[in-house]
């Protein structure tokens, strides 16, 4: 179905902003104008954002959340960045793998069962994108989902049945 990710992601901010609000973190919402339609599943969407959203709130004591959704390049480019406690170089790999967590006696306080991620990055490559995170300890994390041209209302779709 063709959706509007303007729209999965106010609701996905709608159904997380008590969390934020408890934990006194804004969420910021910067989303160019004229954002064409992406042809996805708008509930796994939704999903994908909550999660990463979830991690975000949960591993960010102070400072904000940004949710970016911007075209480059003509495809199309998600990001969701927090100033929160970052992953390490060394186990940076591994955070899509199901089960893992980071430094488990740390992470063990957060709750959670390391699935969240691994879901995020099926879904998001279910539907024909990429997701890739960089991170640095004490600084945050940014997290970078990307749709290509041809998934785009106003791309290339000749591939699409
Ligand atoms: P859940 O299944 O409830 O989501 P979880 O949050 O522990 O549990 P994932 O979402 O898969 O599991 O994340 C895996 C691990 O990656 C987390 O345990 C955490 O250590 C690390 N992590 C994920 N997102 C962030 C983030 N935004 N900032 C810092 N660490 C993160
Ligand atoms: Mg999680």
């Amino acid at each position: 179905e063709w959706i509007d990710l303007t729209e999965v992601l106010q609701n996905a901010i709608e159904n997380i902003s008590l969390r934020a609000k408890e934990k006194k973190i804004e969420i910021r919402v910067e989303v160019e104008p004229n954002i064409p339609s992406l042809y996805a599943d708008g509930l796994r969407m939704e999903q994908v954002i909550f999660n990463l959203l979830d991690n975000a709130i949960r591993y960010t004591e102070r400072g904000s959340i940004s949710i970016k959704l911007n075209i480059v390049d003509e495809n199309m480019q998600l990001v969701v960045v927090d100033t929160g406690i970052g992953i390490s170089a060394d186990e940076l790999p591994y955070i899509f793998e199901r089960f893992y967590r980071v430094e488990k006696s740390r992470s063990r306080e957060h709750g959670g069962s390391g699935l969240g991620l691994a879901i995020v990055k099926l879904l998001v490559e279910l539907q024909g994108g990429t997701i890739d995170v960089t991170s640095k300890p004490e600084e945050g994390t940014l997290f970078l989902i990307w749709f290509s041209n041809n998934q785009l209302s106003n791309g290339y779709q000749e591939d699409i049945t």
